[in-house]
């Protein structure tokens, strides 16, 4: 039976967090259709357009509140990828005659690592760190990869596979204190976790879908201090202060913006919801011999369970879950067959990398859905093990 068939799947994939919360879409669809406010932002001559800035301007304040930052710091993109290319590319071009030298760890998303790889190529160093076992850095180790020409750290906070949490405040006092940029990408904390990181971190990215708003959507987090140290990667009409051309989304950013008054208002049950779900699921998966976890049971994001089943490859055990929308590890990366290069920067072998699990949770996951994901899954690595040569 597929998963079409079987009715509704259980979303414990990215597709968990990427459900548009109702109260979202009801807000966005009043900034699309003729009834609705479709006037261009930008055209301030018309009342609708007025309206529709009025809308982006309320929207801008919601997402500058989840960073207790000013709302003239909030660059609206479209999504994490853009705004972690903006802060990167955009502080490395823009100061390449004084600094080259640029810091960040092996274990980050693709968004950060291939700009950073862009960088290299265009003749800019740098260095990449190592996690320890459990996937956390030290700051000791940011504050020792520091040099004179040092540009920026890049260095996110919740990590996409394995849901492992970094000590942003410390690692941001190191680049404080040595006068270095710290960029955050903030994709994974957002409506799992408080991020209320105005005066500790200089650039930070948000993606609303991986809190419940539409995808497309995101920002960077510019504080003011860092505005100047910043040039925009994308030319045009001058929109976000220069920082970023191009038309605003009207409907986007307003969905954005409802997302986060939500995540202000409801992120601390979530949250408790989700880390009880989460340690269900474990205690019903670690019933199976061999299984190991690759997330922090304490600490880490109540949103992610990364687990590796020993003689089972990931991809088959996906095959065998119509009924689950699962996947292995980074949603990015998974086109490839390559085991997860997260995993293996923290020392798993490529085998159980390879044989591992990403199971994502959000606002909607249910105690049934989790129940029915643990049997599911325990029959079938039980079944996939019963046949492996
Ligand atoms: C999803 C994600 C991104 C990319 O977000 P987009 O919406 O695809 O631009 C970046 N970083 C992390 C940690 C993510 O989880």
């Amino acid at each position: 039976m597929t998963a079409t068939h079987a009715g509704r799947p259980v979303y414990l994939d990215n597709a968990a967090t990427t459900a548009v919360d109702p109260r979202v879409a009801a807000v966005m669809a009043a900034y699309l259709t003729e009834e609705g406010v479709y006037g261009n932002p930008s055209s301030t001559a018309h009342a609708f357009g007025r309206e529709a800035a009025r809308c982006i301007e309320v929207a801008r304040a919601e997402v500058a509140a989840l960073m207790s930052a000013e709302p003239g710091e909030i660059v609206f993109t479209s999504g994490a990828t853009e705004a972690s290319n903006l802060a990167i590319l955009g502080t490395a071009r823009a100061n390449a005659d004084r600094r080259r030298h640029l810091v960040t760890a092996r274990t980050e998303h693709r968004a950060t690592l291939d700009p950073m790889r862009r960088l290299e190529k265009e003749g800019f160093a740098v260095t990449w760190l190592t996690p320890d076992r459990e996937g956390r850095l030290d700051a000791r180790d940011v504050r020792a990869a520091l040099r004179p020409d040092t540009l920026l750290v890049s260095i996110m906070h919740v990590n996409n596979e394995t849901g492992v949490v970094q000590d942003v405040a410390a690692i941001g006092a190191v680049c404080r204190a040595a006068g270095v940029l710290f960029h955050c990408d903030l994709a994974q904390g957002v409506g799992k976790l408080p991020t209320a990181f105005a005066g500790l971190i200089d650039f930070g990215s948000f993606t609303a879908h991986k809190f419940h708003g539409p995808k497309g959507i995101g920002a960077l987090y510019v504080a003011a201090a860092a505005r100047p140290w910043l040039a925009p990667i994308m030319f045009g009409g001058g929109q976000e202060r220069g920082l970023r051309s191009g038309t605003l989304a009207t409907h986007q950013i307003a969905g954005f913006g409802r997302a986060c008054a939500l995540v202000r208002v409801e992120a601390g049950s979530d949250a408790v919801r989700m880390e009880a779900l989460r340690a269900a699921l474990w205690r019903s998966l670690a019933d199976l011999p061999d299984v190991h976890l690759n997330s922090p049971l304490e600490g880490g994001s109540p949103a992610i369970l990364n687990v590796s089943f020993e003689g089972v490859e990931g991809e088959s055990l996906v095959s065998a879950l119509p009924e689950i929308a699962i996947s292995t590890g980074s949603a990015c990366s998974s086109a490839t067959a390559e085991p997860s290069y997260v995993l293996r920067a923290l020392g798993r072998s490529a085998e159980l990398a390879q044989s591992s699990l990403r199971f994502s949770l959000g606002r909607f996951t249910s105690e049934t859905d989790i129940a029915r994901a643990g049997e599911a899954v325990k029959h079938a690595v039980t079944r996939l093990r019963s046949v492996a040569p």
